[in-house]
């Protein structure tokens, strides 16, 4: 196991801490958040327990670049260019809509460590153009690393399979996992660290913009992939994903009245700031899910806080947030 290639960079453990009066607003049952948004590079967030591995493995393969791919505003992107700028490597990052004549937020970010910028506008280009932009990175003997979307590959999967390792270290209890799911290696990690360290609460994935169908899909798959590099492989299926897609149905990143509550529940009574486009949502499904009654009273609810609270400074969503 500890074989695996692996940087240390990740500031963890990270803490966990309780939300006393968010509970008691509630009336709902006792809720922890796990402060991945303090994970540590470049404002931290989920991605960058995922870089720890897929960093050692692009050093592994002798890459002098890491290419990537997301949103204009991706949180993975920012994180991936600071990785990059960290160990030296150079960066290319395929964005996908308009820039904006002044970039704000991550995107900004991306320009201060060096990234270099490819904007597609129309989504149907995205893979055509990143696979371009390797291409011509492999005939200029850059060796390119490809960091796939949301880093999920089940090499990026492996950060948060080690993160289930780590909580249950900390010895809190809790019966459920809860986040935000979307390209589905955070959750494939939660799902294999279940099984692997035995963690015998529940892992519910609130997703961002995928259907349940096809989470349970990717998620599954991805999780076997990344059992092997455990040594030992185990098969998982959708009946081993929890998924929810009740809160979703506006479409990536399109901020709405439940994102909006969620935000001011968390900054007014627990002084914790969450993102508009992942954790609001997450969390505003975990309001809805306690307001229905889904967890009990006598229940602990983990919110894994994946951090994305640079885009609250995006122009996208200022008009919006307040
Ligand atoms: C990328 C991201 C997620 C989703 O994680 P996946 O592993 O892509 O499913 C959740 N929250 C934030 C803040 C993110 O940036």
């Amino acid at each position: 196991m500890n074989q695996i290639p692996r940087l240390r960079f990740a500031h963890l453990p990270t803490p966990v801490e309780a939300l006393p009066r968010l509970s008691a607003h509630l009336g709902g049952p006792k809720i922890l958040i796990k402060r991945d948004d303090q994970t540590g590079l470049a404002f931290g967030g989920n991605k960058t327990r995922k870089l720890e591995f897929l960093v050692a493995e692009a050093q592994a393969q002798g890459a002098k670049m890491m290419i990537s791919a997301g949103a204009i505003q991706s949180n993975h992107c920012r994180q991936t260019a600071a990785a990059a700028a960290k160990f030296g490597l150079e960066c290319i990052l395929v964005l996908t809509g308009v820039a904006p004549a002044q970039p704000s937020a991550n995107l900004l970010m991306d320009r201060l460590f060096g990234a270099k910028i490819v904007t597609v506008a129309d989504r149907a280009d995205r893979d055509r153009i990143l696979k371009e932009t390797f291409d011509q990175a492999v005939d200029q003997g850059k060796q390119p690393y490809l960091v796939p979307y949301g880093g999920s590959s089940p090499t990026g999967a492996l950060g948060y399979a080690f993160a289930v390792d780590e909580f249950i270290k900390q010895e809190v209890h809790a019966d459920w996992m809860v986040f935000g799911t979307s390209s589905g290696g955070t959750h494939a990690g939660l799902v294999l660290g279940q099984r692997v360290f035995g963690f015998q609460g529940k892992v519910l994935g609130i997703s961002i913009d995928e259907p349940v169908k096809a989470l349970k899909e990717n998620v599954s798959a991805l999780a076997s992939a990344a059992s092997d590099k455990f040594g030992k492989h185990i098969q998982f299926t959708g009946q081993d994903v929890l998924a929810n897609d009740d809160y979703c149905a506006a479409g990536y990143g399109v901020f709405g009245e439940g994102e909006r509550e969620a935000i001011h529940l968390f900054a007014s009574l627990e002084g914790i700031l969450l993102d508009p486009v992942y954790t609001g949502r997450a969390a505003a499904g975990m309001i809805d899910l306690i307001r229905r009654g889904v967890f009990q009273k006598d229940e602990t609810v983990l919110f894994w806080h994946t951090g994305g609270q640079p885009a609250l400074f995006a122009d996208k969503y200022q008009a919006d947030i307040l």
